[in-house]
């Protein structure tokens, strides 16, 4: 670590990010009695989906999955939230909690330093140096952008969906959509509602099902009869209930994994597409189902079948990654391979030396939230006993005093920057 940077002691929990993941485990915390200093690269809180996100976009889950601790979304909001609903409700959740982050500060470095007993948090203006430590800055921190043959020649736009708005400058054009999870297909359906020629690439199998059966929410339905089933069961229901509604995908070059889709969801954490309307334009032949690309050529691609065909812009649905690996130094508690932590849900909270996780479930924000709570407890209890030994060692002996008296808080923090 560079010693050019100011150093500054921070007696409460550092938690990195400023997602619903951080603000979530913020509160927790508050509610506990403790206080924490969040440190977001970016000017503002929910940064993904107040700027990476498309304008049509809601929430995928019913409110109520969705929703973070200590509160509920107003009654009025519908069931799936639009994106503008939601960045409010949490503009109103970090208000309420009197959130405060230090924006702007990318954490570059981070690493436990076990002659001291304190983790170093290196960040583009300071370092920090803190006990616990929280990584919450989440599961789609980079866009992933494939390196396919040939892309650099194509001559078109080529943008990722956390740059994707709305379908509206696509008018016309010849659109190719890169990968079918949520985003993918929802942003083939929105280019086709805006005149937009929408060809969607179905490389591997995939489980569509519709997002609500008979007014009520597809996941809903399937939580409420894991309480007394087993998955495999339920898994027969959905896939079931999908042919009702939504007949044979087969037919469409929608081939379904063998393994049913909550199955799949627990052993791989790949999320099966809840349908908002993009089937039927695939059934219509508005949107249209290509296989693999081999190769981009200047003007378009060619597809595994051999199959060449021309498009304007490509718009990458490639998902996201953890960017952890990066500036995480530590070896035990998360994957140098995908930045996730090693142990899955729901035991993959807490890692050694005051080291946390949060967000980095599979299971989207009801995930965030339970981990969220699960730390902020943790960490009260150590916080509660360290306090009353420090306490009891403060009566006893007076030179104990030091200890603390190098530590400074968050806002304390801020106005010596
Ligand atoms: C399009 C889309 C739709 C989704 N819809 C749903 C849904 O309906 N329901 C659901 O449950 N889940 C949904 N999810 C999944 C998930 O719940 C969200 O991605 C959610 O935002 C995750 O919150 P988070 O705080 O863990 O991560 P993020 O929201 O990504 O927040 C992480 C924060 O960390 C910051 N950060 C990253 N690296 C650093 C660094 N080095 N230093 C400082 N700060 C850093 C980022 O700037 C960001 O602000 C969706 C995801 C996407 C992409």
């Amino acid at each position: 670590m560079t010693s050019e940077l100011k150093r500054v002691w921070v007696s409460q929990p550092v938690i990195i990010g400023a997602g619903p993941s951080g603000i979530a485990t913020a509160a927790c915390l508050k509610e506990k009695g403790l206080p924490s200093l969040i440190l977001e690269r970016e000017n503002c809180v929910v940064s993904l989906w107040r700027n990476r996100t498309y304008d049509r976009l809601r929430l995928h889950l019913p409110k109520n999955y969705c929703e973070l601790p200590y509160m509920v979304f107003p009654p009025d909001f519908p069931s799936y939230p639009t994106k503008e609903q939601f960045i409010d409700y949490l503009d109103t959740y970090a208000k309420h909690f009197s959130i405060e982050p230090m924006f702007e500060e990318e954490v570059q470095l981070a690493e436990y330093d076990s002659t001291m007993g304190f983790w170093l948090v290196q960040t583009n203006k300071s370092e920090f140096v803190c006990r616990w430590l929280i990584v919450a800055t989440g599961e789609n921190a980079e866009p992933v952008l494939p390196e396919i043959d040939g892309i650099s020649d194509f001559q078109g736009r080529v943008l990722h969906t956390s740059s994707y708005k709305n379908g509206d400058e696509f008018e016309g054009e010849k659109v190719l959509v890169l990968g079918c999870g949520n985003s993918g297909m929802e942003i083939s359906l929105d280019l086709c509602n805006c005149g937009a020629e929408a060809s969607i690439v179905v490389r591997d199998k995939l489980h569509i099902l519709p997002r609500d059966i008979l007014g009520k929410s597809t996941f809903g339905i399937s939580m409420w009869l894991l309480k007394w089933f087993p998955l495999w069961l339920v898994d027969r229901f959905l896939l079931f209930c999908s042919w009702l509604i939504l007949r044979d995908t087969q037919q469409l070059g929608l081939h379904r994994p063998e393994f049913g889709p909550l199955e799949l969801k627990s052993a791989t954490g790949k999320t099966p597409v809840l349908d908002v309307g993009t089937l039927a334009k695939i059934k219509t032949g508005q949107i249209k189902v290509v296989p693999g690309i081999k190769r981009f050529t200047s003007r378009g691609a060619e597809f595994v079948d051999g199959k060449v065909r021309e498009f304007n812009s490509v718009i990458l649905a490639t998902g996201y990654r953890s960017n952890v690996p990066s500036w995480l130094k530590e070896r035990e508690f998360f994957s140098k391979e995908d930045g996730y932590p090693k142990t899955p849900f729901p035991n993959g909270w807490k890692g050694k030396n005051g080291l946390y996780s949060v967000g980095f479930t599979k299971r989207g924000l009801l995930g965030a939230s339970i981990d969220a709570q699960r730390v902020a407890e943790d960490i009260a209890q150590q916080w509660n006993s360290e306090t009353k030994h420090f306490q009891f060692r403060k009566n006893k002996c007076p030179v104990s005093e030091g200890d603390r008296s190098g530590m400074i808080n968050h806002r304390e923090a801020c106005k010596n920057r």
